[in-house]
This record gives C-alpha cells, structure tokens and sequence, in this order.
C-alpha cells in the first residue's frame, strides 16, 4: 500500500542539492516501485499537480504530475531522469510550491517545453508541454536541480485574497485563479 511521505520545506538541504541520476537497475527494486507509488499518494494528499522526489527528501531524479488544465488531461505520470530537448519562448509564470507553503510569486518560464525521459518500466517517453502543463514540468525539472522557484521569482508574497489561496490549493505551480482575478484587478 502506497503511503503518505512528508513533505519538506525551504530550509531543508535535500531541496537544495542536484539530483542523482536513476540506474536502471532500481526499476527493478520493488522498493523504488513503491516509492513512485508514494509519490503519487503524497502529491493526491497534498494536493498538488507534480511532486518531485526531492520535495520528500530523496535526492533522485523522479517527478510526477497529474493535471487537467483548458486543453487536456496530463497524467498521472512519472518521469525518470527527465531532459528538456527543447525549449523555447517565453511567458509569465505565477507559481507556489509544496514546499514553500502560504506563498507565491511571478517568474519567466519557457513557452514550450519538450521533456524526455523514462516511465517505471524503463520505456522512453516524452512530454510536450505549453500553458500550465509546460510551467509544471519546468517546475519540477527545477526541483532536481536543486532549485525553487522562489530563486528566480519576483514579488514572493503570501496569497492573501480568497483567490490566492484557493489557487494555492493546487500548487505546485500555477494559479488559473490568481491570473484570472489579476484580470479582472486591471479591467
Ligand atoms: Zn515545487
């Protein structure tokens, strides 16, 4: 049975350390297995759109992701030593994140993502990513390397509206609720 891993916070040094590599040999292990499993668990509790390993203190380079933004559904999915071939544009992100609890915070991201890597049974996969879904892998992409969005934000600060907070519910990454209502604050 998959269980429930604490989340840690900004502070902790695992969040702050490069990820290592997955050897294909612990695909095989029913304890990495599981721990993909708790990974999910731990996302769906929290609740947030990704997870990645370093947010419950393993240092290994494993997200996961399960959202359904305007286009389509993404996920659930996990993705195994991850590597953007390609990246490009660029567009404004508001982002909170699992482990940086209360707050958010406008940053720069790519328009467009494409993610490879390997699935639990070690297949290639790839993920193409715009909106909502590209910010998310770049978030998580960040968290194994060691970085948090608060790095490359500007204007941190704690959601205070109604809006904010409700959008806070499903960090890591994003806020449909706070750009919606920052639309309607300049109109
Ligand atoms: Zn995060």
């Amino acid at each position: 049975m998959p269980y429930i891993r604490q989340i840690i916070e900004d502070g902790h040094p695992t969040l702050r350390k490069v990820a290592k590599k997955v050897r294909l040999e612990e695909l095989d292990d029913p304890l990495f297995q599981q721990f993909i499993d708790d990974m999910f668990e731990t996302m769906y509790a929290a609740p947030g759109i990704g997870l990645a390993a370093p947010q419950v203190n393993v240092g290994k380079r494993v997200f996961v992701v399960d959202l359904d933004d305007d286009d389509d559904a993404h996920g659930p999915f996990v993705v195994i030593n991850p590597k953007f071939t390609v990246t490009e544009g660029e567009v404004e992100s508001i982002e909170g994140c699992l482990s940086v609890p209360g707050k958010i915070g406008d940053l720069k991201r790519y328009e467009r993502v494409v993610c490879t890597g390997i699935d639990r049974s070690g297949k290639k996969v790839e993920h193409e990513g715009t909106g909502l879904f590209g910010r998310c892998l770049q978030h998580e992409m960040d968290h194994l390397d060691g970085i948090l969005y608060v790095d490359k934000a500007q204007n941190i600060r704690p959601a205070v509206t109604e809006a904010e907070k409700a959008a806070l519910a499903q960090v890591e990454v994003q806020p449909e609720a706070v750009e919606s209502e920052a639309e309607t604050l300049s109109a």
